[in-house]
Formats: C-alpha cells, structure tokens, sequence
C-alpha cells in the first residue's frame, strides 16, 4: 500500500505540496514574522526620534509676529507655556496662525496681553478666548465705549478669566526668559480719548536676547520711558502703530538702537503704514526692516542664550 511519506509530519512542518499548491512552511513564517518585527521596530523607531527632535525644537524659546493683515498679534512661546500680545484684528486669522504654531493637544494659553482696546488688537483675542482656556488676561484697563471690546469683557466674564492691571514693574516668567511691563506706570490716570496713548510697552529679555513690544505706543509719550529706569536697548523692535509717522522718534530709535524692526502691517491699507519718513529714519540707522505684508510671518528661535534667529 501506497504511504504518504509526509502524512506523519505536522501540517505546518509540510514541504510544499506535491498537488502544486504550497503550504506555509516554518521557514516562511519565520521570514515573515520577522520582515513585520523589523518593519515594526523601524516604525517605532522612527516615531521615538521624531518625537525627540519635535521635542527639543518645542524646548526652544520662540518669538513669532503673526502676518494678521492690518493689526499685531506676537507670540512668545516655549514648551507647554505661551504668552500672546494682543490677537490681531480677526479671530479666523488669528486662530489659523495658533493652530499652526501651537500642538493640537495644547489647548491653554497661559497669558494673554492686550496692548488697548483698539479693534486691530483685540478683535481676534474674543475667539482665542472662547476657543482656548485662557491663565490669565492683563490688560491696561481702560475702559471703551467700542462693540468689540464689549465683547471683550462679556467672554472675560463668561469664562471667569483672571483679569490683571498691566502696570510697570510687572515680570512674567516664561521658563527661562522674562517678559517685563515698562508701561504704563503705576500711577497712571486714565483719562485720555486717544486708545493708543496707554498701549502697554514690554521687553522680553533672554540672556543676551531682547525684544521691545511698544503696542500702538505714541510719538508724544516717548518721554515718560526716558528714564533711567528702563534699559531700552533691545535687538528686536516691535514697531509702534504699524510703523505710523506719530511713532519712533529718531530720539526713541537711538535709545532701543534695534538690528531688527519688525513692522506689522497689512498689505495696502488705508491708513499709509508704514509711513515712508519712519522707514527712512530706519534705513539711516542700517536697521533691518521685516514688514508683515510682505514676509508674512516673522519668527525667532532662540537656539541658546546669545542668538535668536530667524527661522524664515
Ligand atoms: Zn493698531
């Protein structure tokens, strides 16, 4: 009687099959087994180092002047922690630029700054407000008669938000810089019709890295931060106004004595920022000049204590 040599031997140990089909042998298990383990391992492999390299870019302090048309809208970022300096005069633009530059899963901005209660500053803020949870917002508290910044106070409410006084000699910590409030000064009085007049002016200094954020701050004040109690002097400028020609002084400019000015405008707006005598007084001090309307985006990182560089 005919014997079937291989009936004996275990189904998954079986050679291929003599009827020209081909069983699963161990040796192509293994194969496969271990073409999955590999591809597996690289794949996890892979996930670990972008994770790392996602990371210690995270860690890096950034400064970043959002393209939001004819407005300001600045953030300071590090790891998990972000301030914003005002949002910017609409919230779907202000809220693409966040969800470009802030993780998914970060839904908490820790400080938000308004500058004053101007339109192009905080009309983008309302949506940030509804759409993040929000530490704590510090702004110059003068109050407006404006819709917008009705609403600015209505979502401050609804959200129980803390609410500070912005006043000079306040220091915010973000890991390992600070951001200090030069004006306005404690003793201010409110009592101005021009919204621009009480801007809240701040300086970020990391090391050997400075930034002065001067909000819509006015030509005629300059004065009051003349004084030996602010160090001026910084590397990057924020612009008053948008670059108007009632900012930045020649006498303001020697004392920040700036590499950079950014200014952020919007593409032929109707107001004539930035003013060509400003960029003049500009260009005769060699300061770079980074217009929004025309780079988009400005951003810095600060890859160690000496240097903040422009990352486009
Ligand atoms: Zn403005």
């Amino acid at each position: 009687m005919f014997q079937d040599p291989y009936s004996k031997i275990d189904a998954e140990t079986r050679l291929p099959a003599r009827h020209g089909k081909f069983s699963m042998t161990k040796v192509d298990m293994f194969s496969k087994k271990s073409i999955y383990f590999l591809l597996i391992s690289l794949l996890v492999i892979s996930l670990i180092l972008a994770g790392i390299i996602w990371h210690s870019q995270n860690q890096k302090l950034k400064i970043i002047f959002f393209d939001v048309g004819q407005g300001d809208a600045v953030m300071i970022s590090q790891g998990q922690n972000q301030i914003l300096i005002d949002g910017g005069p609409s919230g779907q633009k202000e809220m693409e630029k966040l969800g470009k530059y802030i993780p998914f899963w970060d839904r908490k901005i820790e400080i938000v700054i308004a500058t004053h209660p101007d339109q192009d500053h905080i009309g983008g803020l309302i949506d940030v407000m509804k759409n993040y949870k929000i530490g704590k917002v510090i702004d110059n508290s003068t109050e407006n008669d404006s819709q917008v910044y009705k609403k600015y106070l209505e979502i401050i409410g609804e959200k129980n938000i803390e609410r500070l006084k912005g006043r000079e000699g306040m220091n915010i910590k973000i890991k390992d810089a600070d951001l200090k409030i030069i004006y306005p000064s404690l003793t201010l009085v409110n009592n101005s019709k021009d919204t621009n007049a009480d801007s809240i002016v701040a300086k970020l200094t990391y090391d050997q890295n400075s930034f002065l954020f001067m909000g819509d701050f006015p030509l005629e004040k300059e004065g009051a931060l003349f004084s030996d109690k602010f160090d001026l002097s910084s590397k990057v400028l924020k612009v008053s106004h948008h670059g108007s020609k009632n900012a930045t002084s020649q006498e303001f400019l020697n004392k920040v004595s700036p590499t950079d000015a950014i200014i952020s405008v919007g593409k032929n707006n109707s107001y004539g920022h930035p003013a060509g005598e400003l960029l003049e007084r500009l260009k005769a001090k060699k300061i770079n000049i980074l217009r929004t309307d025309e780079k988009g985006d400005v951003e810095y990182i600060c890859k160690n204590l000496f240097s903040c560089q422009m990352a486009n």
